[in-house]
């Protein structure tokens, strides 16, 4: 299917302004990193996420779901297809006895569902106020920080399936475990999501929130583009205290460059390309495999062709 055919079909669904040809993923990433998707799409209402689930599946045409961009490497080359950024919104609270619950669209940014929470005295969701994502995203990855992780709070989850249906899944069904979960096994796209959560205290909620924000300002290079931590935390060891014990900090090739401040971070220093940042990655697999003999996995993913 041709470029303006794909384009006349999006504009029947979709307002024009949500929809961008030859976008610079670069503007849409954390890393502030990435070369042209063929087609940036912006669906904020389930029916714009089905016409493009049936477009690109009628035309076979490459998918690609994002949220927030902050947990991805986009490659320079870009992205063929549709990139289509979840922008589903709502926050509604519904308080029980006990436990408030909490509806939440796919595309609320996690600091924002974490200020509402703390105006109703609603606990529980403090570790996730400094996450960059949005709920979607987090969903996928089981964003976790300080103890806590979305797989403590989710009581179910809305989600579409490839064909356009919608879904409802449990906490269980989610398949939740250490950044993952069965959304990184089966193409499913998150649209909302309910949470449980209990009451709390507004200045103990306040405290806990000031306290994590203070902890990754004194220990994460957040002045900089980053994609978070680069590597998984190990079975049995620390991912970032190994990159540091064999000398990696301020590793750099270009612009990418082993954060000096933690060492599980990649940072972009100015003009690093998705390629520096790879080469980076291989050193420090290589470097650790070498020096300890431990394989160290990804947490960050990469979309596009690489
Ligand atoms: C400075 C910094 C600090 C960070 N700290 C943490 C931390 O403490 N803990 C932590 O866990 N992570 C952390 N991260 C990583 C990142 O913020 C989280 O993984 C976040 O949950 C990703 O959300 P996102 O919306 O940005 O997802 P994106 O990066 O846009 O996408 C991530 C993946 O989720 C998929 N996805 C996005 N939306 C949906 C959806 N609606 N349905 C289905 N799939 C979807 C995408 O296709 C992609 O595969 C940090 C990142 C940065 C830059």
């Amino acid at each position: 299917m041709e470029k303006n055919q794909i384009y006349d079909f999006l504009l029947k669904e979709l307002p024009k302004e949500q929809i961008k040809i030859d976008e610079l993923m670069k503007y849409h990433t954390n890393f502030k990193i990435g070369g042209i998707a063929d087609f940036y799409v912006i669906a904020k209402k389930v029916s714009q996420i089905q016409a493009v689930l049936r477009l690109t599946k009628e035309y076979k045409i490459p998918l690609t779901i994002l949220g927030n961009g902050s947990n991805v490497l986009v490659s320079d080359k870009g992205i063929r297809g549709i990139v289509l950024k979840i922008a589903i919104e709502g926050l509604e609270i519904r308080k029980g006895k006990d436990y408030a619950y909490i509806t939440v669209g796919a595309g609320e940014p996690l600091g924002k569902v974490s200020y509402s929470l703390l105006k109703e005295e609603i606990a529980g969701f403090e570790f996730a106020s400094g996450i960059p994502g949005t709920m979607g995203g987090a969903i996928r990855m089981n964003a976790g920080a300080y103890g806590g992780e979305m797989k403590d709070c989710v009581l179910s989850i809305t989600c579409l399936t490839r064909d356009g249906n919608l879904k409802e899944l449990s906490n269980n069904e989610c398949n939740f475990s250490y950044r993952h979960s069965i959304f990184c096994e089966q193409p499913l796209i998150v649209i909302k999501t309910e949470l449980k959560l209990p009451y709390g205290n507004k200045e103990e909620i306040q405290a806990k929130i000031d306290e994590y924000a203070q902890s990754r300002k004194e220990k994460q290079p957040l002045q900089y583009p980053s994609a978070g931590s680069t590597f998984k935390r190990g079975s049995d060891f620390i991912t970032a205290k190994l990159i540091d014990e064999c000398g990696l900090k301020g590793y750099s090739i270009g612009d990418a460059q082993v954060s000096t401040m933690h060492a599980g971070f990649i940072i972009n220093k100015g003009n690093a390309t998705a390629s520096d940042i790879i080469s980076v990655i291989n050193a420090v697999k290589q470097k650790v495999l070498e020096q300890t003999g431990k394989q160290i996995e990804l947490e960050i993913e990469l979309l596009g062709e690489f």
